[in-house]
């Protein structure tokens, strides 16, 4: 290791100093001298930490410690942890490194800058290995000694149990792993947010900018819905703007610490940023992606008229990395960048992530898995869901495209492998594996992806958006993916599944009943249904009525009260059990009225699982009774039996406004093949021709009556089927967020090709 100092400033900072200043410090200097306005740093480097361990002679005994340790003994794991962390503490910090810090520190400012501590790994091979979140950070440190204990706390964290299994795990010696300490300036943002620099499902040249008032963690957290506001960079102006009601805001609190405070008044509906602000902060964004040859996801924050860029690190969704297939040889040093298969299953959720594995055999055991883990389960159910927004991928024994693992997964964005057939018993507790949720793969170890190409040919080149003749929906079922869902430019929500809403609230319907608490579970349905009618003003958003299979309450409370059925795939679920249950139907309908009330006028109501003309009739019946003006709203059917499709004339006559095809009912109902099954899975075949020649009827009879028909099931995100159903004259498709840009473009292509063909045949 050459003579370094102890402490770098961002602006000495060079690209070769990475060993030196760990992943954070080199991007933090980088990102200085391209000239974006970066908060005042230093880095504490990692010789410093090196001379610390020399200098007080904690060095060789520090190391033995390690050397010594079985990382599978988890109680001898801990304990050795333990030791090594308090021998870190236990000694003071050589004089002359306090003091190089100490002045570094008084030269941010005259009276004591607020400052933010954070650990920045290393290692002396390989910089950048993903030792990410690994150690720790700490905000809001004022004065000098604060400030040495912070970054004598980071150097501690070096030897967190989960951080030395890690290392053990991918061959790390911890003799060459350092760490540095980056200090900077805490900006106390009065606006902050997050921006894509190029838009982060199509890659066309649209900076996404999202902003709450007071510091970012209100965003980052989930805590609020932020401003949206889109940026188009060839015309250099703001072509859509969404202003959120913001409930709250993040402050920071006296010297430490951080607090949320209600917002009243006009702030809560005020536009936080100014057109001058997103102009400012997208050309900014501008810069670092130029810089970096790679569409940017951006933290920012301003305080009076000072911009600050807090973070920049590239937009993984627009391109994929490509993973090797089984069989690829291991390069370098066994670890990196290819790795041994262990498992195949589908490929439910695109993505790739790299974590440790946690394995969860019942609800209880999910209070273990920790951000950034994958979760490995049989088959996830909705009380882990809390879990499943932790963690970095989904891996299930059961299951095929349409299972509740998939579904959640697509909608959270969170890569997810399902169908494995023996996920649980093959992978264990702690391992390491990478899981590509696009191929369905998993690997041993972290699998890395071959080095990015300079600029993502599709961001580069990406056409404006293609208009289609047919709709181009999108399905959602967790409120908080709306604003994701909204930001494919889709023409409206072709399926809101509530069930996931309600499933979420840990209580059943009849809970809710039962205990006299009906309002609270309006209330509920109320806010996650506006969240997405929000995201889409003016545009149609189908609501579906509940459709929870039986066992999927069972966990809840209340859910013993559910009967236990030999099959409930055939059982109590959708219509027919709202029709039974008036007191279920009657709160779902009331949520609807008051948001009808409150001028949600693009809100349509869907049936699910009906089979025959009278459960829709009577359902309207019900809601006319409890005062809905059902003349003038939009109330329309799913077709996922094959009676409602076989019956379609006969619901046309009855009154539907529209039919949507949930095709992953429809193909099990039609070829009795169990959509959870992994064992019949490679049976279930879309494009069967039977539930083609079912689906092709129904079009025919909405379309000579006027009738809107759509497709809202797993079917309408494959463009081969979408390009079936445009040339059969369907008239929307609604698809998984992911899946927005392919179909619209296999939709658009098959328009074009119809229309060449009519053009051909006139001539
Ligand atoms: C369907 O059956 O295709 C559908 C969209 O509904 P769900 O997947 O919720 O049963
Ligand atoms: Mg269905």
């Amino acid at each position: 290791m050459k003579e370094m100092p102890n402490v770098l400033w961002l602006e000495e900072i060079k690209k070769e100093d990475i060993v030196s200043v760990g992943g954070k410090g080199a991007s933090l200097g980088e990102m200085t001298s391209i000239g974006l306005p970066v908060p005042k740093a230093f880095v504490v480097t990692a010789q410093a930490f090196r001379r610390f361990l020399v200098e007080t002679g904690i060095e060789e005994a520090l190391f033995r410690r390690l050397e010594r340790l079985d990382v599978e003994d988890n109680g001898a794991l801990e304990s050795v942890s333990r030791d090594v962390q308090d021998l870190v503490l236990s000694v003071e910090i050589p004089d002359h490194i306090r003091q190089e810090i100490t002045d570094a520190y008084a030269r941010m400012g005259a009276d004591g800058t607020v400052v933010a501590v954070r650990s920045s790994a290393t290692a002396e091979d390989l910089p950048e290995a993903s030792f990410a979140g690994q150690q720790e950070t700490y905000l809001n440190i004022l004065g000098d000694v604060d400030l040495l204990d912070a970054v004598q706390r980071c150097w501690a964290s070096l030897y967190g149990a989960r951080a030395i299994y890690y290392r053990a795990k991918q061959g790390f010696d911890d003799r060459s792993v350092n760490i540095a300490v980056v200090v900077q300036e805490l900006i106390r943002s009065e606006k902050s947010g997050v921006m894509f620099t190029s838009h982060p499902v199509t890659g066309e040249p649209l900076t996404i900018v999202e902003g709450s008032w007071g510091l970012g963690e209100a965003i980052v957290s989930g805590s609020v819905s932020p401003d949206n506001y889109v940026f188009d960079l060839r015309s250099e102006r703001v072509v859509d703007r969404l202003i959120a009601e913001k409930e709250i805001m993040i402050i920071p609190e006296g010297e430490h610490g951080t607090k949320i405070v209600d917002l009243t008044g006009e702030q809560r509906t005020a536009p936080v940023l100014s057109d001058a602000e997103v102009a400012r902060l997208a050309m900014l964004g501008k810069i670092a992606e130029d810089h970096y040859s790679n569409p940017q996801d951006i933290e920012w924050a301003i305080v009076g008229s000072d911009v600050f860029i807090l973070q920049s690190r590239p937009i993984t969704t627009i391109r994929r990395p490509e993973i090797p297939r089984a069989g690829a040889e291991s390069a370098g040093k066994g670890r990196g960048t290819f790795g041994v298969m262990l498992l195949e299953g589908q490929g439910a959720s695109p993505g790739v992530a790299s974590g440790r594995v946690v394995i969860v055999r019942d609800v209880k055991d999910t209070s273990a898995v920790k951000d950034g883990d994958i979760l490995v389960t049989k088959m996830t159910n909705p009380d882990m869901v809390p879990a499943m927004r932790r963690v970095s991928a989904i891996v299930t024994d059961e299951g095929g495209m349409t299972c509740h693992a998939a579904i959640v997964s697509r909608e959270l964005g969170t890569p997810a492998v399902v169908g494995t057939k023996k996920a649980t018993k093959i992978l264990k507790d702690g391992q390491i594996i990478t899981v590509d949720g696009e191929k369905g793969t998993i690997y041993e170890g972290v699998v890395e992806a071959p080095a990015a190409a300079p600029a993502a040919p599709t961001a580069a080149a990406a056409p404006a958006q293609v208009i289609t003749g047919t709709l181009v929906k999108v399905n959602v079922s967790l409120p908080e993916a709306a604003q994701r869902a909204a930001a494919t430019g889709a023409d409206g929500v072709g399926l809101l599944r509530i069930e996931h809403l309600i499933l979420g609230l840990a209580k059943t319907p009849g809970w809710y009943i039962d205990h006299g608490e009906e309002e609270e579970f309006i209330g509920e349905l109320y806010g996650g249904i506006k969240t997405v009618l929000d995201a889409f003003p003016g545009k149609p958003v189908w609501v579906r009525t509940l459709d929870a299979p039986t066992d999927e309450f069972r966990n809840m409370e209340g859910g013993q009260d559910e009967p236990i059925e030999h099959n409930p795939m055939l059982g109590w679920r959708g219509i027919r059990r709202d029709l039974r249950s008036p007191d279920q139907f009657r709160m779902q309908v009331e949520a609807f009225k008051r948001l009808w009330a409150a001028g949600y006028d693009n809100l349509g109501v869907m049936f699910p699982m009906v089979n025959h003309p009278r459960e829709f009739v009577q359902a309207r019946a019900m809601m006319k009774g409890w005062g809905v003006d059902v003349e003038n709203v939009t109330l329309g059917i799913m077709v996922e039996i094959p009676s409602s499709a076989i019956l379609i004339e006969d619901f046309i006559k009855a009154g539907i406004r529209f039919a949507s095809f949930g095709t992953n009912d429809l193909i099990q109902y039609t070829l009795a093949i169990d959509r959870n099954n992994e064992n019949v899975a490679d049976m279930y075949e879309p494009e069967h021709p039977a539930v083609l020649r079912l689906i092709d009827y129904a079009i025919k009879a909405c379309r000579e009556h006027g009738i809107e028909c759509s497709i809202c099931g797993q079917a309408g995100s494959d463009p081969k089927m979408a390009a079936w159903l445009v040339g059969h004259g369907i008239t929307s498709v609604s698809a998984n967020i992911d899946a927005i840009p392919r179909i619209r473009e296999a939709v658009a292509r098959k328009e074009q090709q119809i229309l060449l063909d009519a053009a051909r045949r006139n001539a």
